[in-house]
């Protein structure tokens, strides 16, 4: 096009703005302003209503449609280079429109909090100390009588680049700050700011184990398209080496100079792949997760994006960091749920991180004992290639599953009188014992003989869980609690008893039972950071401890030699949940928890507690059979026309009041109607907790044959959400490929 008007349009510029519309915004570009510096994927900041936001810019140029005079002008530029490259800009318009999320809220995902706000994207510095020509030069003789000039001196001198960093100096414990300003006026010593250099915490590393025939064809087999986009499953039991697989992979890219970015699905399994990945490789390798301060995440986001550290270990929020040398993704457990962000941006790290390999026309490895059916799905319809290790790596063989019928058996705090023998038995040869209970706490009901009274939680639908320790009552949905009343609060009558088993019952009842036994307990209220963790696992390792306790916390990536016996003393629950994944998640579970028993030279045995000993599910389970579970759910899945044979979105709405989310989802129905015949749509219905933290939610959910038809729905739906006057009394939310449905 030909500019005619004497005098150009103001150039105008696309931002993605961080707030909740489904929009990008135009800005003029002031003249004083160099349009040149702007590009796409650098921050800057703009007006906002009457506030200033953070924004990115999508694309520098535009021809907006709407009038000039009405757009406002950006204010600043924050970034002189991009932080993210055209393939990441892509990835994340891709996820915005593919989640129906707004875009500025996507962008600001895929940021460390610091850089969301506005501040200089730089690397961490430090302070290093150099000798100059003369210092280099000068004789030891001519400090006799300055000993600590003469410390310093001698240190820098003796070091291979005749400098240190005060990192550096401070670790050597010598006073060198008091002497300092005297060195540089003599101009013996110069000080320099510059961008913290990666130091080697070890000096020799472990090397490579020789790999198994499985294990090496599965490092050949992505090795021989390496330089392309594709999935590989590395469906491999539990303890069969996947990691060994993934190190010799890393190994080879690291050759190539390539970055490799490994996804986990939650911190509590970072230190342990951490330590192993950093005792294999000398280079710098970059950890994401929550648990690390703003600072840190920021620095570990920075040196990825820049290519500094060629690893990168995080969790989902580490989708999005960008790389400048792409070469692998592997996501680990990758059947675990934590990979799906349940609020706010409700992404699925695994299914964006594919999406990501493919844009960047790189391999992705997704590594599991027990993959997810979905994922079952997709290497039976030839998208991923299958590659499997059926046997445990070095002498480990896998453990002995067992059903425990409990049925007519006398219950000691959710134990059976066998399974207490067991226990005996395995303390007796100094093993140690794992049992799981999916309930934290001391007992999940607390109730009134005389009167039938239950302490409920105030604000949900939900009984109060008694926690002894404490001596409080807590709502493990919303977090009320209050203190145990040692009376009925309706009759205040005292013949109230907490009903039920949790964690802390068990550990109360087996102390009392075996009291030479340590016992440990995790759970989320023992276990409240990541250092607590750490010292706990050393503990087990240290064979402190005999007796492990513990929720799904423990069920996962550990490696405990010593333990023998693990039993999960509530099989049951999962079996008759009303959510269709429940078999899946127990599935998964069984094999996961048994899979911590006897990794080492031990053979380890698993007891199943449970009253449904002829259940086809657990026939299945106990023969190890996790494929054959997968094919016959699957099958299921089919038959019942649900994910991933058809696709899910659900539509959520909350109030205060039960009317405001039930109208608004019905109209949303209404309409719906309207635009689609093919497309089932089940609802409004009250969410299977109705009552949560004092909000009534509802859902509608949309169920389709073909994910494009569903999309081109959700388009075409969501703007009119935004016209109703429903939606300001009720708030509503949507998730594409659900997999909790409340
Ligand atoms: P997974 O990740 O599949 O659960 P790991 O990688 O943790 O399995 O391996 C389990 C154990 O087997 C580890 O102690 C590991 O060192 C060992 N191992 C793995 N590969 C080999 C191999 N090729 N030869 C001998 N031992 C191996
Ligand atoms: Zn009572
Ligand atoms: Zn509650």
């Amino acid at each position: 096009m030909k500019k005619t008007a004497s005098k150009p349009a103001s150039p105008i510029c696309r931002v993605a703005v961080s707030i909740p519309l489904r929009k990008l915004f135009d800005y003029l570009i002031p003249d004083n302003l160099d349009s040149k510096s702007l590009q796409a994927g650098i921050r800057v900041v703009v007006p906002f209503g009457r506030q200033q936001r953070i924004g990115i810019i999508i694309d520098p140029c535009v021809t907006s449609t709407i009038e000039h005079s009405r757009l406002k002008p950006l204010q600043s530029i924050i970034d002189a280079q991009p932080l993210f490259k055209q393939h990441d800009m892509r990835l994340l318009e891709w996820a915005a429109r593919y989640y129906h999320h707004p875009v500025g809220e996507v962008f600001h995902a895929a940021l460390p909090g610091l850089l969301r706000k506005n501040q200089a994207a730089e690397l961490p510095t430090e302070t290093i100390l150099c000798l100059t020509q003369q210092g280099q030069a000068i004789s030891l003789d001519s400090f006799k009588r300055a000993p600590r000039q003469l410390e310093l001196i001698t240190l820098l001198q003796n070091s291979p680049e005749k400098q240190l960093s005060t990192d550096q100096l401070s670790a050597q414990n010598i006073h060198w700050r008091q002497c300092l300003s005297g060195l540089i006026k003599k101009k013996l010593i110069e000080q320099q700011t510059r961008i913290s250099k990666w130091q080697p915490s070890q000096t020799s590393w472990t090397s490579p184990l020789a790999l198994t025939k499985a294990q090496q064809k599965a490092v050949d087999a992505v090795a021989e398209d390496s330089d392309q986009f594709g999935v590989f499953l590395l469906d491999g039991v539990t303890g069969s080496g996947k990691t060994e697989v993934y190190m010799h992979l890393i190994q080879q890219l690291l050759d190539q100079h390539k970055q490799i970015l490994v996804l986990l699905p939650e911190i509590a399994l970072t230190p342990q792949l951490e330590e192993r990945f950093r005792s294999r490789f000398p280079v710098p390798i970059g950890v994401y997760h929550s648990g690390l301060s703003d600072k840190l995440r920021c620095a570990h986001w920075l040196r990825f994006q820049q290519g500094i550290a060629p690893i990168l270990l995080g969790t989902r929020s580490a989708t999005f960091i960008p790389m400048q040398q792409p070469g692998l993704i592997i996501l680990d457990e990758e059947h675990d749920p934590s990979f799906k962000q349940q609020e706010g941006f409700r992404f699925s790290a695994r299914n964006v991180a594919i999406r990501r390999a493919q844009l960047l026309d790189i391999p992705i490895l997704l590594g599991t004992a027990t993959p997810a059916i979905e994922t079952i799905y997709n290497a039976q319809t030839q998208r991923y290639r299958h590659l499997k290790l059926p046997a445990r790596a070095g002498k480990a063989v896998l453990p002995e599953l067992k059903l425990l019928d409990i049925r007519n058996r006398t219950m000691h705090a959710g134990l059976s009188e066998p399974l207490i023998q067991h226990i005996d038995k395995t303390l007796s040869r100094n093993e140690q014992v794992m049992l799981f209970i999916n309930r934290r706490g001391y007992a999940p009901a607390y109730l009134c003989h005389q009167c039938g009274w239950v302490a409920r939680c105030p604000r949900c639908d939900a009984n109060a869980v008694v926690h002894i320790n404490e001596q409080r009552l807590w709502c493990h949905h919303c977090g009320s609690n209050s203190t145990l009343p040692r009376n009925c609060l309706a009759c205040n009558g005292k013949e109230v008893e907490a009903l039920g088993v949790g964690t802390e019952r068990v550990e109360k009842m087996l102390q009392q039972h075996f009291p030479d036994a340590i016992t440990a307990r995790f759970d989320r209220d023992n276990v409240r950071t990541k250092a607590i963790l750490d010292v706990m696992l050393t503990s087990v390792q240290n064979n402190e401890i005999d007796i492990l306790i513990g929720t799904q916390m423990l069920a996962k990536g550990h490696h405990f030699p010593n333990v023998t016996l693990v039993c999960i003393l509530d099989t049951d629950q999962g079996l008759f949940s009303t959510d269709f994944r429940a078999a899946e998640r127990l599935a998964q579970m069984i094999i996961q928890v048994a899979g911590r028993s006897g990794r080492a030279d031990k053979v380890g045995q698993v007891i199943l507690q449970t009253r449904q000993p002829e259940h086809p599910l657990l026939l299945t389970l106990i023969r190890q059979d996790y494929a054959q579970f997968a094919i016959n759910s699957l099958q299921e899945r089919q038959q019942a026309d649900l994910p991933p044979i058809t696709h899910h979105a659900l539509f959520r709405a909350k109030a205060p009041n039960q009317a405001a989310p039930l109208a608004l989802l019905q109209k949303l129905r209404i309409e719906l109607e309207k635009i689609t015949e093919t497309i089932l749509i089940l609802g409004p219905v009250p969410a299977p907790m109705e009552k949560l933290a004092g909000q009534y939610r509802y859902q509608l959910l949309l169920q389709s044959k073909h994910r494009q038809e569903l999309h081109e729905c959700l388009n075409r739906i969501i703007p009119y959400i935004d016209t109703l006057k429903e939606n300001k009394q009720a708030r509503w939310s949507i998730d594409v490929d659900p997999i909790d449905l409340y």
